[in-house]
């Protein structure tokens, strides 16, 4: 669902009345779960915000009362599933403007991970799980489109 900050509905479920502030957030309204995200920003932020709204309610912090362990657990969620280290590093985007073409996001979030993968490639931190195997095997032809 997409928001603007002048629609009422918007400002009435947004209880904390972030919404002139974020991007988005997710409400529960007669048992179904919206999540409801500024239609003025750009798609990779779009995404980002959509994927950060996602981990909230994987995650289970729906109604908890927000806080920044939350956030940052959302954010680590969003990173990883729009930007798979392993898979970043399989293509070779090592820089915050590669990672951001290859996995439609913005520069800022881009940059992020960015940091991180070098953080990872100084200490060779790949492959540690098997998760990472099994999901560079299942990224195999968008790698090869990739490189
Ligand atoms: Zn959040």
């Amino acid at each position: 669902m997409l928001f603007d900050d002048n629609v009422e509905i918007v400002r009435a479920l947004d209880k904390d009345n972030r919404n002139s502030t974020c991007d988005g957030f997710t409400c529960i309204y007669k048992d179904n779960i919206f999540i409801i995200y500024k239609k003025s920003n750009n798609i990779g932020r779009t995404r980002f915000t959509i994927a950060h709204e996602f981990g909230h309610i994987v995650l289970l912090h729906l109604n908890k009362l927000v806080n920044d362990d939350y956030e940052r657990e959302a954010n680590m969620f969003a990173a990883r599933i729009l930007m798979p280290m392993c898979v970043i590093k399989e293509c070779k985007a090592f820089t915050p403007q590669a990672i951001s073409n290859l996995c439609g996001v913005s520069l800022t979030a881009a940059t992020y991970r960015a940091n991180r993968l070098q953080e990872l490639l100084q200490r060779n931190k790949f492959y540690t799980s098997p998760y990472e195997v099994k999901l560079v095997k299942q990224f195999k032809k968008f790698i090869k489109q990739n490189n």
